[in-house]
């Protein structure tokens, strides 16, 4: 039988609980997912502080850590400078799928105008799990531990991430 596959894009700067309580409420309902990391040529920035390969690290550490068990592809976006040809841009790096999912006004536009079915996955605590909120904690030595999976911290951890931002934000200031 043909698998149904739901596409997930997102940033992940970092990936959160919030991403991963998404990605278990999509995956009860396809066979399979894809997680785009969107805006995957940057890094080392306030916003995006984390590369495309670190986050893809956070993430397939984080499903297996929580036991997913469904088959998951993880595949880098790279942003392009017009938005009428971004789905095609998505399609071609991406394998096939049947329904997008995003919360994000702009993504879910863009997939409808193309023809594509589009759900909004559930809020789990948007203000408290969110990468701005985690990223602003890193920089003022706030617990952000609790906001991210176990396996996110220990990938933070081994890149020397707070201290990333931290310097990010000196050289921002000059
Ligand atoms: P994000 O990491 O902020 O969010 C990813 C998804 O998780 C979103 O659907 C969001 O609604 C959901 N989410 C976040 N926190 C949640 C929570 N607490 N509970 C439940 N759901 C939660 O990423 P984003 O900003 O949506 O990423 C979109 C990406 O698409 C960006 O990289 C953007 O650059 C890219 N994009 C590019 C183009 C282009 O290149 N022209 C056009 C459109 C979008």
């Amino acid at each position: 039988m043909k698998k149904r596959r739901g596409l997930l894009i997102g940033r992940f700067q970092p990936f959160h609980k919030g991403h991963l309580f998404v990605v278990e409420k999509i995956l009860e309902e396809v066979d399979e997912i894809i997680i785009g990391i969107g805006s995957a040529q940057k890094s080392h920035t306030l916003e995006n502080p984390f590369t495309a390969g670190e986050r893809i690290m956070m993430i397939a550490k984080s499903l297996f850590e929580n036991g997913i068990n469904k088959t998951f592809y993880i595949i880098p976006i790279p942003d392009v400078n017009n938005n009428a040809i971004w789905v095609s841009h998505v399609k071609s790096l991406t394998p096939p799928f049947d329904v997008v999912y995003s919360g994000n006004p702009l993504v879910k536009r863009l997939f409808k105008e193309a023809g594509v079915e589009v759900k909004t996955p559930p809020l789990y605590n948007r203000k408290l799990y969110s990468g701005t909120e985690i990223r602003r904690r890193m920089i003022t030595n706030d617990d952000w531990q609790s906001l991210v999976p176990k396996a996110v911290v220990s990938v933070i951890e081994e890149i020397d991430g707070v201290n990333r931002l931290k310097d990010l934000l000196k050289s921002d200031k000059i």
